[in-house]
């Protein structure tokens, strides 16, 4: 094709109408990644939407941490040093740092997370061992062997319904290449605490890290919650973050131009020019959790696997694979609850067309609430 401006001139009434639809979705790019963010060349593939249709995605394999990204800390190991942060949702709720004042107004609110002499209670929610106390501050090992791989719809479709995104929701890849969840388990459901470092990631029992903010944005959140902390990332609040598992881009919670987004729907997301074209794009919000709400295009089936034996989209879970009788959403909800999927899928089996939560939560040994709060939320569009 000729690089002449008189070539592009001919040309571009051409294009714009043959590409009508790349007019209103920016494709997901690869290129627009941390060249290191994959560990194989990131393919195209056949997949199945979640509106029946079927697609052309990537398939991205990242590794469980980006190379050179320093994560935690996480859990202090006393209530003298300073950790991560968590976003706490009980009474005076907010965003924290974890250290004295924190663990004592925790204290307060009957959630005791350190010993007589002060030593932050710590346990290894991959450990399989159950944690040893009733409120442990959880810190998972990472698996440097462990591998995910991730399927993007490349041209994103605007779905009729948005998919809400619930407790450790699969929200979407950063451009580093880590995966990117919704809200952590709350410490009112589990009783423990799963601490972030200070941008706002954490290790998964499964040994790989993921964030649950906006990382490199969290700069805006963290000034707007008062909580005095260093991400160690460069922030831009301009800036791309990601792309979300529905293929559109994710960004800070600033425009290109710097100016505040106007007209976001319910999940943050709107039309307009972005540094990668004319495209929906979601947008950070300036309080934790700064990500999107729910997703308003469609996501591939199955878009989300590890080489791990434990934690979200796990072999031993991705092995039953659809239609064998473990329901969306199961085996998210079963690693929230401490529980095996199969323990869950048991106790919510035999007692009529509606399972009766009440009597499940009972022989899972976990509150109604709990239960109910883990649990999948029905389909949007089956509504
Ligand atoms: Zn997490
Ligand atoms: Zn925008």
């Amino acid at each position: 094709m000729s690089q002449r401006p008189v070539g592009r001139l001919i040309l571009l009434p051409i294009l714009s109408m043959a590409t009508i639809p790349m007019l209103v979705s920016a494709h997901v790019d690869p290129t627009k990644f941390t060249p290191s963010a994959f560990v194989e060349k990131p393919a195209v593939v056949e997949c199945n939407l979640e509106d029946g249709s079927s697609a052309q995605c990537y398939k991205f394999t990242v590794a469980y941490q980006p190379e050179g990204l320093e994560i935690g800390p996480f859990c202090p190991s006393n209530i003298d040093e300073k950790g991560g942060i968590w976003d706490w949702d009980g009474e005076k709720a907010g965003l924290y740092r974890l250290d004295r004042d924190f663990f004592e107004m925790l204290a307060d609110q009957g959630y005791r997370f350190y010993d007589k002499d002060g030593r932050i209670v710590i346990s290894d929610p991959g450990s399989g061992q159950p944690p040893e106390a009733d409120h442990t501050c959880l810190m998972a090992t990472p698996d440097k062997d462990v591998t995910i791989t991730m399927l993007l719809p490349i041209e994103p479709r605007m779905a009729e319904k948005a998919l809400s995104l619930g407790t450790v929701a699969k929200v979407g890849v950063a451009l580093d290449g880590v995966p990117i969840f919704a809200d952590a388990p709350s410490v009112l459901d589990t009783g423990h605490l799963p601490a972030l470092d200070v941008c706002g990631g954490h290790i998964d029992p499964g040994g790989w890290y993921h964030w649950h903010a906006t990382s490199t944005d969290i700069a805006t959140v963290e000034k707007t919650e008062g909580v005095a902390v260093n991400c160690a990332l460069a922030q831009d609040a301009t800036a791309a973050f990601g792309f979300a598992f529905d293929g559109f881009p994710m960004f800070g919670s600033l425009e290109a131009d710097g100016s505040k987004p106007e007209g976001l729907d319910k999940c943050h997301g709107h039309m307009g020019e972005t540094r990668l074209g004319k495209t929906y794009h979601y947008h950070a919000s300036t309080e934790f959790p700064n990500l999107p709400t729910c997703l308003s295009g469609v996501v591939a089936e199955n878009n989300f696997s590890t080489t791990s034996s434990t934690g979200i989209g796990s072999q031993g879970n991705a092995r039953r694979g659809p239609g064998q009788g473990m329901p969306p959403g199961f085996e998210e909800a079963a690693q929230i609850l401490g529980v095996s999927t199969e323990d869950l899928m048991n106790a919510l089996k035999g007692n009529g067309q509606r399972p009766n939560i009440a009597a499940a939560a009972e022989k899972l040994g976990v509150t109604e609430k709990a239960l109910r709060s883990a649990l999948p939320q029905p389909p949007q569009h089956a509504r």
